[in-house]
């Protein structure tokens, strides 16, 4: 069976006439799947009795399944999303997040269970690596949510008309570069005005820095860019930042910069996640200003969010505010992300959702006895 689900519309027609089917008879059940929010064929009133009879026999329309859904005090949503492997027999799943604001609904949507690049504050990353989402579990978060939110504030209305979720950040679990053909194809379709219609400009991918795929994504897919930088030279990169090691700063600037040509806004956005002690001192705000020199750039400090076992803290507000002003008074923009959902634990970085490490790469931590 084909899950229709996993295409984007080109993706979608190419099957349709892959089964001797029209190609508009695509257009028309991607608007029912998307636009719509239909994944029933007998509701699909404009697609024949006999072409409805012959997707019955051979595709589905399978969604992630939702395992918990809960409310945080502030109006965050969280969503606990099933995404077992079927390969190594584990139950894993991810978490997705709709966070309310007053001009702005954002989903928070997760890419990978786990994550194998391992920066040290972050519980996703500490978890280890299990696999790639698939399109449609990528996709199916929108899915999910939209109609969830929908049934939850009374809208009825198509989602071209008062979007509920007027903007989507790949920040949830996961390296969203590092599952890259899945994440293209899902952004087209949160993209295509027959399903979600959302602007290049409203849907942000966070990267740690993968350069190879920046460049692949200026020219697939340019949507908003945001880089997690988190840290001012490489020295204190490579430790906290793994990645670094092999895109080291000044080559990341630089991809930072060729991005830039084709983005949909002329800046790039770099998270600094606040770290007491570790990156947090006014030295670290001017070398953070010296290695972005060339970068067009606005700045997004995220006060850390603490987990069980970080063995970090969360920067003194006293301490973010004087980092802060040495960046503002240098010209730049500088927001201080507010945490939001924190009694439901849906604060960047603690998304945990549950994960069995396949690459057993945590094994390498535990310590030898006697040693
Ligand atoms: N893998 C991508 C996107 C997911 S993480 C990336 O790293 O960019 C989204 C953001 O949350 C990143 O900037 C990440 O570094 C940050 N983050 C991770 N752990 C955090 C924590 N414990 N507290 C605050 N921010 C954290
Ligand atoms: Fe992966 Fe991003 Fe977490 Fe780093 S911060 S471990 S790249 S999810």
């Amino acid at each position: 069976m084909t899950n229709l689900l996993n295409f984007n519309q080109q993706q979608l027609t190419d099957y349709f006439v892959s089964i001797g089917e029209k190609p508009f008879r695509a257009k028309q059940v991607f608007r029912w799947m998307h636009y719509n929010g239909t994944l029933e064929l007998d509701a699909m009133t404009d697609i024949a009795k006999v072409l409805r009879e012959k997707l019955r026999q051979e595709t589905t329309f399978t969604l992630p399944e939702v395992r918990l859904e809960q409310v945080s005090d502030d109006g965050t949503r969280k969503w606990l999303i099933g995404a077992d492997n079927q390969k190594d027999g584990t139950n894993s799943s991810v978490e997705t997040v709709f966070i309310p604001e007053a001009d702005r609904g954002t989903l928070c949507v997760s890419s990978q269970v786990g994550c194998a690049l391992e920066c040290t504050f972050c519980s996703t990353g500490r978890q280890g690596f299990n696999r790639n989402l698939t399109v449609s579990e990528i996709i199916g978060q929108l899915w999910i949510a939209n109609q969830s939110l929908r049934q939850e504030e009374g809208y009825n209305m198509l989602p071209n008309s008062d979007r509920i979720i007027s903007n989507v950040v790949m920040m949830g679990m996961g390296e969203p570069l590092a599952n890259y053909d899945n994440v293209v194809t899902a952004m087209q379709i949160m993209m295509d005005d027959h399903a979600y219609g959302l602007s290049r400009r409203r849907v942000t991918l966070s990267t740690s820095g993968l350069v190879p795929q920046m460049d692949r994504l200026k020219e697939d897919c340019p949507v908003a860019l945001a880089v997690s930088l988190h840290a001012p030279n490489d020295k204190l990169r490579d430790e906290i930042v793994p990645i670094n090691q092999k895109y080291p700063i000044k080559e990341l600037m630089a991809a930072c910069q060729r991005y830039l040509v084709k983005a949909p806004r002329d800046f790039v956005t770099f998270e600094y996640v606040m770290l007491d002690g570790v990156n947090d001192t006014a030295e670290h705000a001017r070398q953070l200003l010296d290695i972005v020199r060339d970068v067009p750039c606005k700045f997004n400090l995220i006060p850390f969010n603490p987990f069980p076992n970080s063995g970090y803290d969360t920067s003194k507000p006293q301490q973010i505010r004087i980092f802060r002003d040495i960046l503002m008074q240098a010209g730049y923009v500088v927001t201080v992300r507010k945490t939001r959902g924190e009694d439901i634990d849906a604060a960047c970085g603690q998304l945990a959702g549950k994960v069995l490490d396949k690459t057993k790469r945590s094994a390498k931590f535990i310590p030898i006895e006697g040693l």
